[in-house]
């Protein structure tokens, strides 16, 4: 069984969809494994996202992600990354295929609802970074 690790950023918990997310996930055959509430200061939204230190958008992005409460959630599942990706959709809204979290929900590409591991290597940092052991369920 694959994990991944998902965030309900702040524009999706600012929404009001915590519920309708969690619903698409666990009605796709995806299994909530752990989940909680956080607030990431401007120093853990930069760690997170580390891997954008240099990108343009990185300063606007970790003022977004420490802006309010999150949701992080490790999603466990055959082909759980893969499955999430296309149950979020294109980073860009505008190119998410119709019926995707980020299609119907997001508000620009930065604000975007959704965040999912990439890949096996990000996935075990990812979930790392916000899990101990004891709060993961086996
Ligand atoms: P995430 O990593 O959050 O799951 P992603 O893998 O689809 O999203 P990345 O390229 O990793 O996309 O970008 C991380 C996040 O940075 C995006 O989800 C979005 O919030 C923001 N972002 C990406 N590209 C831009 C951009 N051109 N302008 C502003 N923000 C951006
Ligand atoms: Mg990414």
């Amino acid at each position: 069984m694959e994990r991944t690790l998902s965030i309900i950023k702040p524009d999706g918990v600012a929404k009001g969809l915590i519920g309708e997310v969690i619903k698409r996930f666990e009605s796709h055959g995806l299994k909530v494994a752990a989940l909680k509430m956080i607030s990431m200061n401007k120093k853990q939204a930069e760690g997170f996202y580390d891997v954008h230190r240099q990108k343009s958008f990185f300063n606007s992005l970790t003022d977004f992600m420490s802006s309010g409460p999150c949701v992080v959630l490790i999603l466990e599942g055959e082909g759980a990354i893969e499955k999430n990706r296309q149950l979020m959709g294109a980073t860009d809204y505008t190119k998410a295929d119709p019926g995707t979290i980020r299609a119907d929900f997001a508000s620009s590409i930065e604000q975007n609802i959704v965040h999912g591991s990439d890949g096996p290597e990000t996935a075990r940092y990812e979930i790392g970074y916000f899990f101990n052991a004891l709060e993961i369920v086996r």
